[in-house]
């Protein structure tokens, strides 16, 4: 039986900071998993682990068996599923960085901006149509894999060069991840959407499809206007300012950029 003499007896400053640390921890990992495709899945087990439990309090023999076994399954499972979340989150531990908000310090930050405003200004002013996806949370290897891998870091010159008409790489779209332009001539999944602007041909439909099956930016360069304009979560700003890109693009370089699917 639960003693509470003994407990206050037993009870000591240090399961205190114990717990403490645990909490902390917790949250962290929470933070880490929150709004990434980690987090619905961590339901998902919480869910399988009240019925397991509810199946064994009301002593459904059958399904508890089932319930349990696919357990077993799900967790062997989730490293292999989860392995580029994990080396993210190891990486990350590793680099000292895990507490903090930002790969990047505000100079690194500001030195991208610039690099990749420079780059869409200077597409926009010679007509040069351009499609750029910024990775985040959500991985997105499988449409690096659809284009030619490049990994190099970012420069606006490399960015612009890969954008000019009628070279092998011009055609289709540069994924970038974190200051890494990861892969060019990348194939990205046009949107269904109907409502659309007769205006917007198949590259601002990729941006916006693009934009729906994940969490990306997708920043594009019109060929035949100049115009640039942004893709998130479905939607199309058009429009855009060089100050308008780096305002958009500052936090998700100071903040989630962290986020972004693997770190290589
Ligand atoms: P623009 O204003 O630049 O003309 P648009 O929205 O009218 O753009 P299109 O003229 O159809 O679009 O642009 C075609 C180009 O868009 C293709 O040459 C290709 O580079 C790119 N593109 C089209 N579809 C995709 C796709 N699914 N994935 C990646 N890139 C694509
Ligand atoms: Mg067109």
């Amino acid at each position: 039986m639960f003693n509470l003499e003994s407990f206050y007896t037993a009870f000591r400053l240090w399961d205190v900071l114990d717990i403490l640390i645990v909490s902390v921890v917790l949250y962290y990992v929470y933070m880490l998993i929150y709004d990434t495709r980690a987090a619905s899945l961590v339901k998902g087990l919480a869910f399988l682990a009240l019925a397991t439990l509810a199946s064994s309090w009301f002593e459904l023999h059958v399904i508890n068996w089932l319930l349990q076994k696919s357990m077993t399954v799900l967790l062997v499972a989730l490293p292999v599923v989860f392995q580029p979340e994990l080396r993210k989150g190891l990486e990350r531990l590793g680099r000292g960085r895990f507490f903090s908000k930002s790969y990047f310090d505000e100079k690194e930050v500001e030195n991208l901006l610039s690099a990749l405003t420079s780059a869409i200004l200077n597409m926009a002013k010679h007509k040069i149509g351009a499609l750029i996806v910024m990775e985040r949370a959500i991985g997105l290897n499988e449409y690096i894999d659809t284009g030619t891998r490049i990994d190099a870091v970012l420069s606006s010159e490399l960015l612009v060069n890969i954008f000019i008409p009628n070279t092998p790489l011009h055609d289709g779209a540069v994924i970038m991840r974190s200051d890494r332009i990861a892969a060019a001539a990348c194939f990205l999944p046009l949107t269904e959407a109907r409502d659309l602007s007769k205006e917007l041909g198949t590259r601002h439909r990729a941006a916006i499809g693009m934009s729906e099956v994940s969490d990306a930016l997708v920043l594009v360069v019109s060929e035949e206007t100049g115009m640039i304009s942004i893709a998130a979560s479905g939607h199309l700003r058009r429009g855009l300012t060089g100050d308008d890109i780096k305002a958009v693009l500052r936090p998700v370089f100071l903040s989630d950029i962290n986020n972004a699917g693997v770190i290589t």
